[in-house]
């Protein structure tokens, strides 16, 4: 037996080896395909410091945090007991003989014990998960919805059988030596000797055969395993134990912080691209803006790709997958994968060497419907919204929000190729500088009311050496109407608390965001120019903004521009001045009206920067409230469906993301929804508007930005007793803000047209959700298209394949043509109904005891948390109601038609102007909101050219409209593309991300 032990053995591995070296060098020429990859190896200490810090210690893995334990468990196990796997080599030729050295002392022996049945425990226990979480029962609501089953099964097969191989071995080594009579033998196996009395009775022959034949039997399923993954390099299930470590090490973010914030330039040979070098940029330069083949991809995208372990962390929170769209970060990862490994090794090869399979997949559009076969279908990239909970879930560091933009980069500026909607935001950035085409002139429009002058730069103020902030209003703070209102709250705030501030009024143009967030880096640089410009003339250094978004962006993505500017939320800046005592809450009387309030997280100020305490510090202090989290919070919060620059585009696709989280949001049985982001504001808004008019919602339930909330408490100022007792609450409120789990969800079917979805992703699913096949190299014939196939038609035959030329910057400042007067309202409620409290309060220094996240809001405050010495104002008078209240009376009285797009409050009715578009509707207008000024800007009276334009001469929507519109208004929308979308909605419920609480993220 010891021949037949050592002869199998040692060929079974010299194949294994063989082929796993052959292995590692294809995967690494695959790898090496990708295009440069920029900034990945800077700061080395920090990089290697937090690769071990996130491999050995799991931070990311322990997000959920009983299966990170396990998994902790399985992964120590796999390193430490690889030794005794190396232990069966010495074996096979003595099985008296161990590890050289090592092998009896007690420090090896002692964790071989214990990690071998932690290793157990670990396997079991993640085995019974995949099973309690099976497609089978729970449809697409599993996060192993598409997963490559088979291959899970067998690694965790080999592991158990390792696992129990190893003990067997270590039961014979006892018994052995217990024949022989040594001492001190449950010394030397702890946990294993109680099994190895179970051989009791063999002769000493017999046990040494069978350690052969055991030593041989873990060798074999060994190097099975790696035969296995040699022969599978797109297995991520087995290969991410070894890429793993790299793909960490080179994550964007060197401090170990995820790519989340800022997006990165588009690089072209190395280089970021520079508006004003585009004339430098050769013919072949322009097919580089973006992704637009696989290999385009940096290698550190391939090396994504090739990491992801398909543990469906990402899918489970994505909004988009959660409401039955196409879009799986899992599945988009695996088909991008899939197509990389099958493509890139047969790249330049010669054509007459390659198979009929092998042309097809050279010719495939990376983007492209089932029809034109390609990897990814158009409805999957347009339905991400950017929100960043997949970058945020993934255990391995993946990148997708960055892989997503990529390619709509390519999409939008090589292709002309993007959904009918985005032509409107992006003709109002070019022309008017906001994504709405509204009149810069109206940009100050939101002060006129206010009770106090409000400096413009450049009016009022030179610059803002003169002032302590710049107040960032933006686009949606500037013209829609119910972000107006925070606007106005917050410059109340500031103005009450003695802040210094000005506007940049009519200089302000959009931040770029949904241009760049759509694809459109052009414009994006544009308008980030032209803001980085007026920065630097009026000395602009600190900014406060009320938008998530410029928040974002002005803090993550101007610095490339020339600007270090210190930016803060306005939720930091009003949580400091309340701190400081700047800002007093007054206490809740007896007449105070208890409400029950949430917070919603918008995405670019929590996932992309860590923003969570803030807001609710502040919502913590206000009198009366009374503080519910939704389920799904901070770093697990669910979009509203915004980001992306989604808000301008139409969701045809499955159900509405933002009416899913005002569902949510309604659960809590919430009397206010506080958001800290004009965007989520409207969408939610929208949802609680539909979810009324249907009567799934209380009407007097009211979405209200925090800072209108804290307006609305600190007008009266209180008394020192009422300080006390509002400290109080604020302490024990603040004390009460906690998560919760994640609702459940019932069994559910895999459908064709869940099927469907995961196919938009290339990636094949049985009736039990579990992937079939191959790489798309065993394609089937039948469904594939000839190799002569011709790529997406809808996209070829209309949109034209020349790149968008850049040839101008515009100056977006020039608004002397614009004729229309600025929108007025009508009517007004009484918006200012108490006298502003003189800040009065002096507070005490910060206390030693903050937490963390105090520490952290005050690193750049320096001040002190909320406690009870807020001293109270003199100034008392009497409580006011917030404005919203009577938009919530008017909601209540019943006359409001959730069509009815017209302000019940303010009867807003915008002037009529030959020139001037509308706001444009952001969604159905059968679930616009009573508030929302709508009416998308008119196709057949488009915005009103002026000076800049005639300047501009750039990406020009205009230009591609010329020659060939890109996705034109008469061609089919993007979503008829799909023929899974239409009845997408039929699929499985919304919402639920899993059903029990293992598989919840840890809040
Ligand atoms: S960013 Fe959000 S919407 Fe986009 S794929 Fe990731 S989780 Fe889904
Ligand atoms: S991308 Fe990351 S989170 Fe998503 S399945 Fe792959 S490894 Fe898991």
């Amino acid at each position: 037996m010891r021949v037949v032990a050592i002869v199998v053995s040692l060929a079974i591995t010299a194949v294994a080896v063989a082929l796993a070296v052959k292995a590692v060098k294809d995967m690494v020429a695959v790898i090496r395909k990708g295009q440069p990859a920029i900034g990945r190896t800077d700061n080395k200490g920090a990089r290697w410091a937090n690769m071990f810090k996130e491999t050995l210690g799991h931070t990311r893995m322990l997000q959920w945090t009983w299966i990170g334990v396990m998994h902790w468990f399985v992964f120590a196990g796999f390193i430490f007991l690889s030794s005794m796997v190396l232990g069966a080599y010495f074996q096979i030729f003595d099985a008296h003989q161990a590890l050289p050295i090592i092998g009896h002392w007690v420090i090896w022996e002692w964790p071989a014990e214990l990690l071998s049945w932690l290793t157990l425990i670990g396997i079991v226990y993640l085995i019974a998960v995949r099973q309690k979480n099976h497609p089978r029962s729970l449809g697409r609501k599993s996060r192993f919805f598409g997963s490559t089953f088979w291959q899970a099964y067998f690694v965790e097969t080999i592991i158990f059988l390792v696992v129990l191989c190893g003990f067997t071995l270590r039961t014979l080594e006892y018994a052995m030596e217990k024949a022989h009579g040594a001492d001190d033998l449950t010394f030397h196996y702890p946990m294993t000797f109680f099994l190895g009395d179970l051989w009791d009775g063999l002769s000493v022959d017999t046990m040494e055969t069978l350690v052969y034949t055991i030593a041989m039997i873990k060798i074999v399923v060994s190097m099975t395993w790696l035969i296995t993954i040699a022969r599978n390099i797109t297995m991520g299930v087995a290969w991410h134990r070894f890429t793993a470590w790299f793909n960490i090490w080179f994550k964007r973010e060197s401090d170990g912080s995820t790519a989340l914030g800022g997006l990165e330039p588009i690089y072209i040979k190395g280089k970021a691209l520079d508006l004003e070098d585009m004339d430098d940029l050769e013919e072949e330069d322009f097919a580089k803006l973006g992704v637009g083949k696989v290999e385009d991809f940096t290698w550190k995208g391939i090396l994504d790709f090739t990491t992801c372990t398909e543990c469906g962390r990402c899918q489970s929170q994505c909004p988009a997958w959660n409401t039955e769209k196409p879009l799986s970060p899992k599945l988009l990862m695996m088909g991008l994968r899939d197509h990389a490994y099958a493509k890139l090794p047969i790249l330049g090869q010669d054509e007459d060497t390659l198979t009929d399979e092998q042309k097809t997949e050279l010719e495939r559009p990376l983007i492209g419907n089932a029809e034109a076969y390609g990897v990814i279908d158009p409805d999957v990239l347009w339905s991400c919204t950017n929100c960043g909970a997949c970058v945020q879930q993934c255990p391995v560091d993946i990148e997708h929000v960055d892989h997503i933009d990529d390619m709509r980069r390519f999409q939008v500026l090589v292709e002309s190729n993007f959904p009918a909607e985005l032509n409107n935001i992006f003709k109002g950035l070019e022309r008017k500088g906001n994504p709405w085409g509204m009149d810069p002139k109206g940009r100050m429009d939101w002060a006129k009311k206010l009770d106090f002058e409000v400096k413009q730069v450049g009016v009022d103020v030179e610059d803002l050496d003169e002032v302590e902030w710049l107040f960032w209003v933006g686009c949606a703070g500037a013209f829609e109407d119910r972000a107006k209102k925070t606007t106005q709250a917050v410059a109340e705030l500031l103005d009450m608390a003695g802040v210094t501030f000005a506007v940049l009024g009519d200089g302000e143009t959009c931040t770029g965001d949904p241009a760049r967030r759509a694809g459109n880096e052009i414009v994006f640089q544009q308008l980030a120019m032209q803001n980085a410009e007026v920065f630097k003339e009026t000395k602009v250094k600190k900014v406060v903004s009320t938008c998530a978004h410029c928040f974002n962006t002005l803090k993550n993505e101007y610095a490339e521009f020339g600007v270090e500017l210190e930016v803060v939320h306005h939720t930091q800046l009003l949580n400091r001045l309340v701190r400081e005592g700047k800002l007093t809450p007054v206490a809740p009387t007896a007449e105070t009206e208890t409400k029950k309030i949430t917070y919603h997280d918008p995405c670019f100020l929590g996932r992309h920067n860590q923003v969570y305490e803030p807001p609710r510090e502040l919502l913590s202090v206000i009198p009366g409230a009374e503080f519910t989290e939704m389920p799904r919070n901070s770093e697990k919060s669910f979009c509203c469906g915004a980001g992306g620059a989604r808000m301008w585009m139409e969701e045809t696709l499955g159900s509405r993301i933002n009416v899913n989280r005002t569902e949510e949001a309604i659960a809590t049985g919430a009397d206010q929804i506080a958001v800290g982001c004009p965007f989520c504001r409207v969408m939610l808004s929208d949802g609680l508007t539909l979810k009324q008019s249907e009567g799934a919602a209380r009407e007097e339930v009211e979405v209200l930005d925090v800072a209108q909330m804290l307006l609305a408490g600190v007008k009266r100022a209180p008394s020192a007793e009422e300080t006390a007792a509002v400290v109080a609450e604020a302490e024990a409120a603040t004390s009460s803000v906690a998560g919760a789990s994640s609702g459940s969800g019932g069994p559910d079917e895999v459908t064709d047209i869940d099927k469907a979805a995961a196919a938009a992703s290339n990636i094949d699913v049985d009736d039990a959700g579990s992937r079939t096949g191959d790489a798309p190299e065993a394609r089937s014939d039948d469904n594939a298209p000839a190799a002569d196939a011709t790529p997406d038609d809808s996209a070829t035959e209309e949109t034209p394949a020349e790149p968008v030329e850049a040839t101008a910057t515009s100056d977006q400042s020039a608004t002397d043509e614009t004729p229309a007067e600025p929108v007025e309202a009508t009517a007004t409620t009484d918006e200012t109904p108490a006298e502003p409290v003189e800040a009065t309060a002096t507070p005490d220094e910060p206390a030693d005891d903050r937490d963390a996240s105090e520490k952290e809001q005050a690193a750049w405050a320096n001040v002190g948390p909320v406690n009870a010495d807020l001293t109270p104002s003199d100034d008392a008078s009497t409580g006011s109601t917030s404005e919203e209240s009577s938009s919530a009376s008017a909601k209540a009285s019943g006359d409001k038609d959730p069509g009815d797009t017209t302000d019940p409050e303010t009867e807003l009715v915008p002037e009529e102007s030959d020139d001037e578009p509308e706001l444009p509707a952001t969604k159905d207008p059968d679930e616009m909101p009573a508030e929302t000024v709508t009416g998308a800007p008119d196709e057949t009276e488009p915005v009103e050219e002026d000076a800049r334009e005639e300047e501009a001469g750039i990406i020009a929507v205009e230009d591609v409209e010329s020659t060939a519109d890109p996705v034109s208004e008469d061609a089919a929308p993007l979503s008829d593309a799909n023929p899974s979308g239409a009845d997408l909605s039929k699929a499985a419920g919304a919402g639920d991300t899993a059903d029990d609480e293992d598989e919840q993220p840890k809040s």
